[in-house]
């Protein structure tokens, strides 16, 4: 018996543990395609970087890519400081443990969508975000306005 987070019951019949680990296996291969995209911030999550595997998703931080995250890339995108995480696939990245803390919440649904669209996340994201873009008529509505990031926001103010 499960409880979901807005009280409803449901049951599911009960899985075995070797069916729970071929779902997760094949949850993991669906979004690699989407997780290799962390692999190129590999060598900055090296250094003084704290790694941790939570709930199926690798969390990592450290002062490297405090700095990219930072960066005048993502700068652009926000339209302030850079972002505090940003999640690929399974992955992700955040400026400190604070800040991992802070946006645990809002990453992990981006973790979730990317498990409902697989290896099509990025190219549904940046659709989302060019088409928020173009109706607001301003660059930053890519990111406040995109679908993806305005449930992830939302997904904040509920009790977790
Ligand atoms: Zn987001």
């Amino acid at each position: 018996m499960v409880v979901s987070k807005n009280g409803i019951y449901v049951n599911f019949a009960p899985m075995s543990s070797v069916i729970i680990r071929i779902v997760n296996a094949a949850r993991v291969l669906w979004v690699a395609p989407v997780s290799v995209f962390a692999l190129p911030l590999l060598p900055l999550a090296l250094w003084r970087g704290k790694w941790r595997v939570n709930n199926g998703v690798l969390e990592i931080v450290s002062p490297a890519l405090s700095w990219f995250l930072q960066g005048p890339w993502f700068r652009a995108m926000s339209g302030g400081t850079g972002f505090a995480a940003a999640t690929m696939g399974h992955v992700i990245v955040a400026r400190d443990s604070g800040c991992m803390d802070r946006c645990r919440v809002h990453e992990h649904v981006h973790v979730r969508q990317c498990e409902r669209w697989g290896a099509l996340f990025p190219l549904a994201y940046v659709s989302a975000g060019l088409y928020a873009a173009w109706r607001a008529r301003r660059w930053s509505a890519y990111y406040w306005d995109n679908q993806f990031e305005r449930e992830a926001r939302a997904a904040e103010n509920l009790p977790v």
